[in-house]
């Protein structure tokens, strides 16, 4: 196992310190020119979706990627954009659980590192309280603890588990200190890289735009506007949450295509995954949904408070249908 391999563990980042190379060594030096491509392509990788994989097979290949990781952050940095913070987290995550799957890495070593401390062979040992903190943002059923078998304090994970709990723990090491303060002057130094990865940003943020067409935003409920925020900030939204976005957007008659679109900018946006999620609460079961009603929001705090409209109805579709209604009669006295 090579800390170039895993850039966000301590022991990478003493070797980095121990190297003693200086930042403006990497952004100045004609030396460190691959180092300066390698970092651009794990922040175009996160635009894109996925770092490519670099096989370092000689000693300045694994140098090569041990300092591309604290460039790219500079990088990232410079960017000033929160999507793009959280997508290069992601994208490291992904990266770094890719290649947990490398023959030599010790995992128990590495988990060590990330803060979890597994037990035992076959079946690994957890303690409950490094569990919840690497498990609390994923929502499958399978992940609650309740759904777990907990003795003495501990429970078990599978092998594959944990490197999805350890990807879960990269992702927040690696945003954990991000964005950096960084000098302006560095930023123009590296405007080479900068400008084409802007561009590309800038692509990507129009693509995920999604049109609302006919259906009138401005009659959402607040609930829905938050959610509709939080969504285009690419903030995870909690289970319930997406159901009643996806449900209510549907029963307006949006299309299920334009509802997945919709989710495009979350950090862990898995296609396949969210069209399914989407095309159940549509009907293709049998059961088309409606969204909960303001009673079952307000219990899962997915009811951000009532303005006055809130407070005489029961229900957010009851609200849209009311905002509609009133938006056409004050557009027919103008006519
Ligand atoms: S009262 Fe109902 S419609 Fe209004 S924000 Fe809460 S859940 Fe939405």
């Amino acid at each position: 196992m090579r800390s170039s391999d895993f850039p966000f563990t301590q022991e990478a980042s003493d070797q980095v310190r121990s190297l003693g190379y200086s930042l403006d060594d990497l952004i100045g030096k004609t030396s460190f020119k691959s180092v300066r491509g390698r970092a651009a392509e794990r922040v175009g990788g996160a635009i894109s979706g996925s770092i490519p994989e670099r096989r370092a097979s000689s000693d300045v290949g694994h140098l090569t990627e041990l300092l591309s990781y604290p460039l790219a952050r500079v990088m990232v940095s410079c960017l000033q954009d929160p999507l793009l913070l959280r997508r290069y987290a992601l994208a490291e995550a992904k990266l770094a659980f890719k290649r947990m799957h490398e023959a030599d890495v010790n995992l128990v070593l590495l988990a060590g590192d990330l803060g979890l401390h597994p037990q035992g062979s076959g079946p690994l040992k957890l303690y409950f309280a490094e569990y919840i903190r690497a498990a609390h943002r994923m929502h499958s059923p399978n992940w609650k603890l309740t759904n777990r078998d907990l003795k003495g304090g501990y429970l078990t994970v599978t092998e594959e588990e944990l490197k999805r709990l350890l990807q879960e723990q990269v992702r927040e090491r690696v945003l954990r200190a991000l964005p950096l303060s960084v000098d302006e002057s560095v930023c123009e130094r590296l405007s080479e890289y900068l400008n084409p990865l802007r561009a590309d940003l800038e692509a990507l943020k129009a693509r995920k735009r999604v049109d609302l067409g006919k259906i009138e935003q401005g009659a959402f409920p607040p609930c829905i506007k938050k959610m509709l925020s939080d969504a285009a900030k690419g903030i995870n939204l909690a289970h319930t949450a997406r159901f009643a976005l996806v449900s209510f957007l549907l029963q307006i008659n949006m299309t299920a295509e334009e509802v997945v679109a919709l989710f495009n900018t979350s950090p862990d946006f898995d296609e396949e995954k969210t069209r399914y999620q989407v095309e159940h609460i549509a009907g293709a079961s049998g059961t088309k949904y409606r969204p909960p009603a303001c009673a079952t929001m307000a219990t899962y705090g997915n009811c951000p408070g009532e303005d006055d409209l809130c407070r005489k109805v029961r229900h957010p579709l009851s609200y849209y249908e009311r905002r509609i209604r009133s938006l056409q009669q004050s557009s027919e006295v103008r006519k």
